[in-house]
C-alpha cells in the first residue's frame, strides 16, 4: 500500500473544527487506499503563547525545561486528531517524538535530527492503525525531550517520510503553496507548482517560512518529494522535487524577505591575518549562525566587519564581539535590530548577468537605502531598513514581472 506523510500545520488544527476537517481528511485518504501517517503542529499560536507564558515567569529558562514546556502543544494536538479520527471510526493512536524514536542531539531548542527508529511507526501501520506524531521535538542521546526549532514539525515530517520510504510528504498549511512572494505581503504572487529543492532551499533560507529550511535540507538529502497544499482548499498545491526539465525556465523565481536578523558591527578592527578568524570563531563558538558578512576597505590600517545574526541571538553575539574586540583592540562593537533583508532567488541567474543591476535600480527609483549586499550562485540580498522591506518585495516583485 502507498504510504504518505501528512503533515498540519498550527492553522490547519487550530480549533475543534479545523481538527474535525483535518481528520476528516486522513479519512478520505484512507478510503483511497493510501496508507496515513500524520504529524502535527501546536493548535494556533500555542507555542508562542507557551513562550510568553515562560518569559512572563521567569528570565532564566534552563535549556531542559523551555523544551519540556514547548513540546507540550503538539501532544494537546496530537491526542485530540485521534479523538476526532475515533468518532469516524479510523483506528489512530498518537506518539511524541520520543515515542517514535526521533533521536536528537542534545542541543535544546535547535536539536538535529540523528537517528530515527519508527518501529512503532512501522507496527501501528501494520495493525492498520493512523499513527498520529507530535512534531517538532524527538529525545537526545542524553535521553532528554528537545525541540528541532521553530517550524521544526516540518522537520519531523520529512525525516519519517524518509525513513518509511514514503511516496510523498504533504504539508499542509494556510496557503495554498509556495508563492513568488509572501502572498500576505504580496496579493499579486502566484502559485509557483514544481520547484527545484536548490531554489526552495534558498527561498527557505531567506525568510520564505512556508517550509522550515533544516525540512528541505533533510528533503534533498534523502530525496523526498514535497507537496505543499492548503488544508482549506484542499487543492493540489506546490511540488518540490529534484530539478528536472518539466520546470518552469524563470530566471527569477521569487523574492523573500527576513525580519528576523539583526546587525552587528565591529569598528577599527587591526587589519592583519587572522582577525576575522579570530571574531567569528568566538561566533560559532557560541552556536551563532552567521548569515551575511560584510568587510570595509583598510583605512589607517584598520577595517570594520559587518555581519548578520538572528535576532534570537544578538545578546549572545554582541557580548561576544565585545570580548573579541578587546582582546584584539578593535574600537568597539554596536549592533541594529531595526533591518531586514530582501532576496531574489532563481538558478536563472547564473546564466543572465544584469539581475542584481536591474535589482538595485528598482530600490534606488523607490529610495530604499542599502545596508549590505550579499550574493551566490542562485541569490541576491541587500540588506535595508525593516520600514522599507515591504515595499522593497512589492517593487521587485513587479519589476521582474513575477505576478
Ligand atoms: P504552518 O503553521 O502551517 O507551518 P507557517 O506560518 O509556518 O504555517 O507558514 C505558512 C506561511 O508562510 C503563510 O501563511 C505565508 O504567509 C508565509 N510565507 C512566506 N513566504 C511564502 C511564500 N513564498 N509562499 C507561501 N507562503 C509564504
Ligand atoms: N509549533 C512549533 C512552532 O510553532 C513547530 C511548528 O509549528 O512547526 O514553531
Ligand atoms: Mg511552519
Amino acid at each position: 500500500m502507498p504510504v504518505v506523510v501528512q503533515k498540519f500545520g498550527g492553522t490547519s488544527v487550530g480549533d475543534a473544527d479545523r481538527i474535525r476537517a483535518v481528520a476528516d481528511h486522513i479519512a478520505r485518504t484512507r478510503r483511497e487506499g493510501i496508507d496515513v501517517v500524520a504529524v502535527v503542529s501546536a493548535m494556533g499560536k500555542t507555542t508562542d503563547d507557551l513562550i510568553r507564558l515562560a518569559d512572563s515567569v521567569s528570565s532564566i529558562q534552563p535549556p531542559r525545561e523551555y523544551d519540556m514546556l514547548v513540546s507540550t502543544g503538539e501532544r494537546i494536538s496530537m491526542s485530540l486528531l485521534c479523538m476526532a479520527l475515533a468518532e469516524l471510526g479510523v483506528d489512530a493512536a498518537s506518539f511524541t517524538g520520543s515515542q517514535v524514536g526521533i533521536i536528537t542531539d542534545n542541543d535544546h531548542s535547535r536539536a538535529k535530527i540523528l537517528e530515527v527508529k519508527a518501529d512503532r511507526l512501522r507496527e501501528a501501520l501494520a495493525a492498520g492503525r493512523v499513527p498520529v506524531v507530535a512534531g517538532f521535538q524527538g529525545v537526545s542521546i542524553d535521553r532528554e525531550i528537545t525541540t528541532l526549532g521553530r517550524g521544526g514539525s516540518d522537520a519531523t515530517a520529512v525525516a519519517l517520510a524518509a525513513v518509511l520510504g514514503a511516496d510523498a510528504c504533504e504539508i499542509y498549511t494556510d496557503v495554498t503553496g509556495v508563492f513568488t512572494a509572501d502572498p500576505r505581503v504580496v496579493p499579486a504572487a502566484h502559485r509557483i507548482n514544481r520547484i527545484s529543492f536548490e531554489e526552495m532551499l534558498e527561498i527557505a533560507a531567506t525568510g520564505g517560512r512556508v517550509l522550515m529550511l533544516r525540512a528541505v535540507e533533510f528533503a534533498r538529502n534523502h530525496n523526498v518529494p514535497l507537496h505543499v497544499r492548503s488544508s482549506f482548499t484542499w487543492e493540489p498545491g506546490t511540488w518540490v522535487v529534484e530539478e528536472d526539465a518539466d520546470m518552469e525556465e524563470a530566471v527569477v523565481t521569487a523574492v523573500t524577505h527576513d525580519t528576523s536578523e539583526a546587525k552587528v558591527t565591529v569598528s577599527a578592527l587591526p587589519d592583519h591575518p587572522g582577525v576575522a578568524a579570530k571574531l567569528f570563531r568566538a561566533q560559532a563558538d557560541r552556536s551563532i549562525n552567521i548569515d551575511m558578512i560584510v568587510q570595509n576597505a583598510s583605512a589607517n590600517g584598520t577595517t570594520d566587519i559587518s555581519f548578520t545574526v538572528p535576532k534570537t541571538d544578538l545578546g549572545v553575539s554582541v557580548e561576544t564581539a565585545r570580548a573579541t574586540a578587546e582582546e584584539l583592540g578593535a574600537k568597539g562593537v554596536t549592533s541594529d535590530s531595526d533591518v531586514a533583508r530582501v532576496s531574489l532567488i532563481g538558478v536563472g541567474m547564473k546564466s543572465h548577468p544584469g539581475i542584481a543591476a536591474t535589482m538595485f535600480e528598482t530600490l534606488a527609483r523607490e529610495e530604499i537605502n542599502i545596508d549590505m549586499i550579499s550574493t551566490s550562485t542562485i541569490r541576491t540580498s541587500c540588506i535595508v531598513r525593516t520600514a522599507d522591506v515591504e515595499r522593497a518585495v512589492r517593487s521587485l516583485h513587479a519589476a521582474f514581472e513575477l505576478g
